[in-house]
């Protein structure tokens, strides 16, 4: 009997994972030209690191899917076989494209995957000193884009494109993807809580320790370091995803003016107008693909395109004509969002 009250602590903390014995692990690995986090949280320390190389493996192996900065990637060999005929292509290419060309399609070519010729035009694919590109050359470049010239035939695994020099870049979709498939990775290792967020692209399941909500930073697009508020997300958003886009990390200067990496397929030259955007939508695959496409569709475009669609909310920032910032916020999600003491004076209006 003695034994056994001994024992009962420990039987009760086995079937009920005692609360206090739970720890939160941060792991930080850069990939994908950014950094991956992983929050976990749990009872059982290894448990907690395999799940995490579990997740760090996964999306290594799809960096070495989609990744053009990668030779050997699926996708970059995919993409030396443009203008030969029928190529195969990866399940998960497929099922990446799948959803992209949905939302060029509801964006009217807003939102595409061919607009890779253009983003190395414009320098984004290599670390070289960036100026804008003469018209001639944009001109050029643009007979090369739209996704309507690529033949993708989905029962039988394989794409055709129609012109060389073609190329699928997946640059604004498939860190969504891969933080959809970290979440599942870490369901399956049997995490019982824990927070992806691979450079902005964020999804979540179960809560904190001790909370109702896990916070996540809305960024002042205006600043490296700047805040504007938090998103306190709780079990009601988890398993979506979360996404934002942004000129404000990769982007170049030249003769007082700011070009950023997100270009505007139908014009050829950077986007401007909104400062950023943040979408939550079902997945983060789509949370990641309509935080690009907001972002090129413009301010009142945007507004109306997520109105549109069911089950996604947003956050556009936009800058007003004093340089103060606006930020338009979809109605039910007004309730989740802070504002930053820091961020100043905001105009805040819900839609
Ligand atoms: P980030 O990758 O910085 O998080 P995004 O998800 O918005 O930001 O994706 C931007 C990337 O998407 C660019 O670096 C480029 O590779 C690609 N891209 C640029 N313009 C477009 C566009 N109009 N449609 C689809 N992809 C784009
Ligand atoms: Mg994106």
């Amino acid at each position: 009997m003695p034994f056994l009250i001994r024992l009962l602590p420990l039987l009760i903390c086995l079937l009920v994972a005692c609360p206090g014995d739970i720890a939160r692990e941060q792991f930080v690995t850069p990939i994908m030209g950014t950094d991956l986090t992983l929050l976990i949280e749990g009872s059982d320390s290894a448990r907690i690191k395999s799940a995490a190389q579990a997740v760090q493996a996964e999306v290594e192996r799809l960096n070495n899917l989609f990744s053009t900065w990668i030779d050997t990637s699926a996708l970059a060999m995919l993409n030396r076989k443009a203008g030969e005929g029928w190529t195969e292509a990866a399940p998960e290419i497929l099922s990446v494209l799948r959803v992209a060309l949905e939302y060029s399609a509801a964006s009217h070519g807003a939102f595409d995957i061919t607009a890779g010729p253009l983003v190395r035009l414009w320098g984004f694919f290599a670390r070289v000193e960036r100026r804008p590109p003469n018209p001639e050359d944009i001109a050029r470049t643009l007979t090369r884009i739209g996704s309507e010239k690529l033949d993708i035939d989905f029962a039988n695994g394989r794409i055709r494109f129609d012109i060389p020099g073609m190329e699928i870049d997946l640059g604004a979709i498939a860190k969504g993807y891969a933080v959809d498939r970290a979440r599942d990775v870490l369901r399956s290792k049997g995490i019982g809580a824990a927070l992806v967020n691979l450079g902005g692209n964020i999804s979540f399941f179960g809560l904190p320790k001790g909370r109702d909500s896990w916070s996540i930073a809305v960024r002042d697009p205006r600043s490296r370091e700047g805040l504007l508020g938090t998103l306190n997300l709780g079990n009601n958003f988890a398993y979506r995803g979360i996404a934002s886009s942004g000129q404000y990390e990769r982007f170049f200067e030249y003769e007082g003016r700011r070009y950023g990496h997100i270009i505007d397929p139908r014009s050829g030259y950077p986007v401007e107008g909104i400062l950023g955007t943040t979408i939550i939508a079902p997945d983060a695959t789509r949370a990641d693909a309509l935080s690009t496409t907001t972002f090129v569709l413009g301010p009142d475009h945007a507004v109306e395109f997520v109105r549109e669609l069911e089950d996604v909310l947003a956050i556009i920032v936009l800058v007003s004509d004093d340089g103060s910032i606006h930020m338009r916020i979809s109605h039910a999600l007004r309730p989740y969002f802070e504002l930053a003491p820091e961020a100043g004076e905001v105009l805040l209006d819900s839609f």
